[in-house]
């Protein structure tokens, strides 16, 4: 039977890295993948446009992006940062761009040419890649592995990377099967918990506005009449709640601030002005509208969609004449405008989570190499490593640079 030097089980953005780079370094390597095609979370990425990293090219501050965990990447990101993943995907001739917020995305493409960079990659490198083939099973001879067992039979390798991702968008293949291999080899894993999730609304009508963008408003986080953490940027409305960048950030403090008690979100649809201009600018529509039905109104200050909602909600009659509109529901349209009160009842699990915080503990690994501190032979990748960042490109640059390390450090180990 032939033994390869590496085994890559996993063909996401980690695993891919892993097996190309272990390839380029001369090493004879096999890539096992369950779905039918590699990279089907990565589709789905940025809205399908696959934020592939964020600029911040200081290490120190892209590692401090990751929180608690961020100091143990320093190694993989001074191994392959930014730069090099803006090199890689720009010398396969895929233009990048950056976006607010430091995201960057292909510039004229979408997700699917991010993963055809790395389809090609995976070719060029010279890896053997097997798809629709799920490792079931690691074999385990004098506490090193020796082979896998997969549906198309056993293969035997020196040194095996683990790249299968965590528990988010189980339809993508992560069914956490690398989580439970590492915990039958006595490594430490930190449970698996959703993490970049929306939001659940009491708010029955935020089905009608469902993926309608907010750009540019503030979220705050209200607990016990305080703001206990706030941001500006973008979100939209969701079958059930809200989503987008800014509520995806602030999930886990929400999540925690729920086992406390109860939430609130506060919207604030106009941020760049202050109330008090806000209401003068209020008055002053009503004023220029003044023979105008209200519901004939709102057309300068929100998009059309939101209006049958903004009327809704703020229990003036449309027909109503604006000069007849009292005081007492001027404040009431203004609140809505600046301080729109949002019940939060609860956040999405791993079936909506951009992501899985929690995994192989960092004190099992050895983060210079990747490798495993229980058997020497095994080397872990990407998100199912107990690190995760927010979002803006920071998860997928967790894969290429622990991809590439583990990749690298498995081919010289030989
Ligand atoms: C909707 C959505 C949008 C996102 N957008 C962004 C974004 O724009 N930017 C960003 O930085 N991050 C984004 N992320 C996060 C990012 O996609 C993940 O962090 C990244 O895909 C993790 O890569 P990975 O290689 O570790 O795992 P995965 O991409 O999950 O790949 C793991 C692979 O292992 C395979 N596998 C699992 N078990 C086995 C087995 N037993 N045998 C063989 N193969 C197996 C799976 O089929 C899968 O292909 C997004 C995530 C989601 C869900």
């Amino acid at each position: 039977m032939k033994k390869y030097d590496v085994i890559v089980i996993g063909g996401g953005p980690a695993g891919i890295f892993a097996a190309g780079f272990a390839a380029q370094q001369g090493a004879s390597v096999l890539l096992l993948e369950k779905k039918r095609r590699c990279g089907s979370k990565l589709l789905i990425t940025g809205k399908g446009r696959c934020n592939v990293t964020n600029s911040e090219e200081d290490p120190r501050k892209f590692s401090e992006a990751l929180g608690r965990n961020g100091k143990a990447f320093l190694t993989a990101i001074y191994a392959f940062g930014v730069s090099d993943t803006i090199n890689f995907f720009e010398q396969r001739g895929l233009p990048l761009k950056v976006e607010r917020g430091g995201r960057v995305f292909p510039d004229k493409g979408k997700a699917s040419d991010v993963q055809k960079v790395l389809d090609d990659f995976v070719t060029t490198s010279g890896v053997e890649l097997r798809t629709g083939c799920p490792v079931t099973k690691l074999k385990y001879e004098d506490g090193v592995i020796t082979a896998v067992d997969t549906v198309a039979g056993t293969f035997c390798a020196e040194r095996f990377i683990v790249a299968t991702g965590g528990l988010s968008y189980p339809e993508t293949g992560c069914s956490g099967d690398g989580y439970r291999w590492a915990e039958q080899s006595e490594h430490v894993v930190v449970s698996p918990e959703p993490a970049l999730v929306p939001v659940q609304l009491a708010e029955g009508w935020t089905q009608e506005l469902s993926d309608f963008n907010l750009k540019n408003v503030h979220i705050g986080v209200r607990q016990g009449g305080k703001i206990i953490t706030e941001r500006f940027g973008e979100a939209f409305f969701t079958g059930n709640g809200i989503g987008g960048p800014i509520v995806l950030d602030m999930s886990a403090e929400i999540r925690d601030a729920l086992k406390r008690g109860e939430v609130e979100l506060v919207l604030d649809l106009k941020p760049a002005v202050t109330v008090e201009l806000f209401d003068k600018r209020l008055q002053r529509e009503l004023t220029a509208n003044s023979n105008k039905d209200f519901r004939n109104s709102l057309g300068s200050l929100l998009p059309k969609d939101m209006i049958p909602l903004f009327i809704r909600l703020s229990g003036i009659a449309a027909e109503k004449k604006c000069h007849s509109i009292t005081k007492s529901e001027r404040l009431t349209l203004l609140s809505l405008f600046k301080a729109m009160p949002l019940t939060v009842i609860g956040v999405d699990g791993f079936k909506k989570a951009i992501v899985t915080s929690g995994g192989i503990s960092l004190k099992s690994i050895d983060m210079r190499t990747m490798r495993s501190k229980k058997v020497e032979n095994l080397y872990f990748a990407g998100e199912m490593v107990d690190l995760d960042g927010p979002t803006g490109g920071y998860n997928l640059q967790v894969c290429w640079s622990t991809g590439y390390l583990a990749g690298v450090s498995a081919a010289e180990s030989l």
